[in-house]
């Protein structure tokens, strides 16, 4: 990397740090001629698919819009925050690797649900009666039925 003052060449990595929104990677710089200090950012050339959403128009894949769904799902949840950035991680991955251009907002919705199934089983059912919409009110009761016989079985478990 050049340095933008005196353009002399290789310039010194001083600091080094992930900044997860946009999976970018900022680096503070030093020149060794002109001592001058500067910020660069560096980003991985694979790309995130294009969301399809339902109404069929497209958007870009938003990592803060994924994270602020999941996080309205566990409100007031005991889940740490560090369990949660893993969970996005491993869906960012998943849409990353899927090789697809495009990906429907469905399959990420399903994708989602996965994850705080594990998490959580309360955000689990706020975000699936939000995200399927569950129509039919039977579904949701037997989705809810199902999740206390869980539970259920998990308490007896332990004591
Ligand atoms: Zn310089």
């Amino acid at each position: 990397m050049y340095c933008p003052f005196c353009h002399k060449g290789d310039t010194k990595v001083i600091d080094s740090r992930l900044i997860r929104e946009g999976n970018q990677t900022r680096r503070r710089r030093e020149c060794p001629d002109c001592k001058e200090r500067f910020t660069t950012y560096e980003r991985a050339e694979i790309s995130l698919p294009r969301i399809i959403k339902r109404d069929g128009r497209r958007a870009p894949f938003s990592e803060e819009k994924l994270r602020a769904g999941m996080l309205r799902a566990l409100e007031k949840r005991p889940v740490s925050m560090e369990n949660i950035e893993n969970a996005i991680m491993r869906i960012i991955h998943k849409a990353m690797t899927r090789g697809e251009r495009e990906l429907g907002a469905k399959e990420i919705g399903e994708w989602v649900m996965e994850e705080l199934h594990q998490l959580d089983q309360v955000a689990y059912v706020r975000f699936a009666s939000v995200y399927r919409s569950f129509q039919d009110i039977d579904e949701f009761r037997k989705e809810i039925t199902k999740l206390s016989r869980h539970a259920k079985r998990n308490q007896s478990k332990s004591s």
